[in-house]
């Protein structure tokens, strides 16, 4: 039987640990979708996409990385530049991430999407699950809804890093959370 085709947007590889296997555990044909633009600088784009090359070896299972464009996430968010972390500018930021991947996944046969979003303790995994559920609405996917933090998914995750000897990053991403 044809499994069910899931797109997983990515936000960084250890965070990808977790999900991605149980993912395919519950028996979704899962492609990785790493958006990457609100990265900042690209020396640590490369570090990021580095590590996801190795989780992707390690399950042995394939990620699209979209075309590296920051240009397009800094015009995005440069009116929110000045907003605290988990503000008004994080918000827009999982937007563009969520809605990138949803096109993608629209264009090439996807059903279903999900993010690993959640799995971070910093992170409001609610407003994430309700940002994703409204693009996929819009743009006529099934939004996958999981909070990957719960069973201690997060400490899972760190473990599971540490083993595969991926990178992880002391910072959440863009310029501004340097
Ligand atoms: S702090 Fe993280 S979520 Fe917020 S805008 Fe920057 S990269 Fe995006």
């Amino acid at each position: 039987m044809k499994k069910t085709k899931l797109l997983l947007h990515i936000c960084c590889a250890p965070d990808a640990t977790v999900p991605w296997p149980e993912l395919i555990q519950e028996g979704y044909d899962v492609t990785g979708f790493f958006y990457g633009g609100n990265i900042h600088p690209k020396e640590e784009y490369d570090k990021r996409a580095v590590a996801l090359a190795s989780v992707c070896k390690y399950f042995e299972v394939e990620a699209i990385y979209q075309s590296y464009s920051p240009q397009l996430w800094f015009d995005a968010t440069v009116k929110m530049k000045d907003e605290p972390e988990h503000g008004k500018r994080c918000v827009k930021c999982f937007e563009l991430q969520l809605e990138s991947a949803a096109e993608y996944a629209q264009k090439n046969g996807f059903t279903h999407l999900s993010t690993t979003l959640t799995i971070s303790p910093h992170k409001d995994p609610e407003l994430i699950n309700e940002i994703g559920k409204n693009i996929c609405q819009r743009i006529g996917l099934l939004w996958v809804e999981k909070i990957w933090r719960k069973d201690n998914g997060f400490k899972k995750s760190v473990e599971k890093s540490k083993q595969l000897g991926i990178y992880r990053q002391n910072y959440c991403g863009c310029l501004y959370s340097i």
